[in-house]
């Protein structure tokens, strides 16, 4: 009998496995967190003392490397670099990928319910769905504005991009994007770049700063390369409402509006909510609160990580400190502590705590420029582009893929000398 068609499957299992009941380890979300940690598990297979099947649950076919996705509107990029298909990262895996949606957790009795109406059951789960865009604060706020944290968001804006271009003979082309946090700096500039003389970018942001929790050194090169690129920033303007032509705003008492022919909203994001009849105790942000260990503090088969869950930082001298912040890299630090921690269980063995390192923070600042700040240095310009895409280059999923992207830049290297 065949696989239903949503269900990647690439089972190794050997006869002799056939009487031993399974493991079954359900994973939610295929992300930084989700995918991660589901790579991180496979290293322990060899090692788990039964049969085991892991199984990832998420609905789109193809991993979004996130923090590369504007590279994809200045063709620095192409879309297979950054967004492999799972197909492809787990091919030489023994996890499956159901590619479906979660619509509910039943923890009593340990079941994963899917909108397509079948239900998954488990013996570890893993939830890593992580978060959406933060709603809107009052109806006809966002109006017609695009969004931008999917590859979908990117062809949709990438459409609208070709029709402006191909209206845009007779005038500038009005751009607006919401937010002056790192997503609204970087793709503005990016926008901005890529429209040249076309274009006119304007960030408008209800608070008083630009990247408001980054160090000033990098404050200050997205500065200089929003003024380079004629972005103009105002900062103390809550945006009121969008429509198909205009973005009306409050700034200095005033009503004022600024004509739009595309409008793209960064205004931050918020956790997904538990989706769950039994609802976790949630942290002041919505997240997950999980124990050290990133278990659920009422079970032990339970983890909670990335975006989703508020994951404590243990300082140095192991007392509980702050939590970690809602990005990729407290993701991807999690997910093998996860992976560990569920082997850990099966194998009787001691389990570890999550600890957060800072590693730093990088910001694409328009086409070969950007900017790294760690461990007491910043780099910027050329030398900052080349260094932070090395730095992500060593941290996309799979030996595999990262080879096939080598061995693509160096080509073009070799080509456009
Ligand atoms: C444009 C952009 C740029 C960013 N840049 C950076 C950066 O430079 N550095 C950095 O550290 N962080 C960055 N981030 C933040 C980073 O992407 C997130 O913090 C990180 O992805 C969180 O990992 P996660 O596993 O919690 O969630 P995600 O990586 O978002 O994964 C969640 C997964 O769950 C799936 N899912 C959602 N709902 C369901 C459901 N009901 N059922 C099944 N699956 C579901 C989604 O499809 C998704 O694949 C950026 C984010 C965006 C949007």
């Amino acid at each position: 009998m065949g696989m239903p068609p949503q269900m990647q499957a690439y089972n190794h299992s050997t006869p002799s496995d056939v009487h031993q009941p399974q493991t079954r380890i359900c994973i939610l979300g295929g992300g930084f967190g989700g995918l991660y940690c589901a790579l991180a598990l496979h290293r322990y297979l060899k090692r788990w003392p039964q049969p085991v099947q892991v199984t990832l649950v998420e609905p789109r076919d193809r991993f979004t490397f996130t923090p590369l996705l504007y590279e994809l509107l200045t063709d620095e990029l192409k879309p297979w670099e950054i967004a492999p298909s799972y197909q492809q990262l787990l091919g030489h895996t023994s996890i499956q990928q159901r590619q479906a949606t979660v619509n509910t957790i039943d923890l009593p009795n340990r079941l994963v319910k899917l909108h397509q109406g079948d239900s998954l059951p488990y013996d570890y789960l893993v939830v890593a769905m992580g978060s959406q865009m933060r709603p809107p604060a009052a109806v006809g706020h966002q109006g017609q504005a695009l969004p931008f944290s999917t590859l979908a968001d990117v062809w949709r804006l990438e459409q609208q991009l070709a029709d402006l271009d191909r209206a845009a003979a007779t005038g500038l082309v009005q751009v607006v994007v919401a937010g002056a946090g790192p997503s609204g700096v970087e793709l503005a500039c990016k926008l901005a770049d890529r429209l040249g003389a076309k274009g006119q970018v304007t960030i408008l942001d209800r608070r008083g700063k630009i990247l408001r929790a980054y160090p000033e050194p990098l404050r200050q090169a997205a500065a200089k390369a929003l003024k380079q690129r004629g972005v103009t920033v105002y900062l103390g303007a809550a945006i009121q409402t969008v429509d198909a032509a205009t973005v009306t705003y409050q700034y200095q008492g005033q009503t004022c509006q600024q004509p739009a022919d595309l409008v793209v909203w960064t205004v931050g994001t918020v956790p997904r909510s538990w989706p769950g009849l039994d609802p976790l105790k949630p942290s002041p942000l919505g997240q997950c609160l999980v124990r050290p260990t990133l278990q659920i503090p009422q079970d032990d088969r339970v983890f909670v990580l990335g975006d989703m869950a508020e994951m404590p930082i243990i300082t140095r001298d192991r007392r509980p400190g702050s939590s970690a912040p809602m990005t990729a890299q407290s993701a991807y630090q999690a997910a093998p502590v996860v992976a560990h921690n569920i082997w850990a269980l099966a194998a009787q063995r001691p389990l570890r705590s999550f600890g957060y390192v800072h590693l730093g923070d990088m910001l694409t600042l328009g086409r070969n420029n950007a900017v790294v700040c760690g461990f007491g240095l910043c780099i910027t310009g050329r030398l900052g582009a080349v260094s932070r895409r090395w730095a992500y280059w060593l941290r996309l999923p799979t030996a595999h893929h990262r080879w096939r992207v080598l061995r693509h830049w160096l080509s073009s290297i070799f080509i456009t000398s």
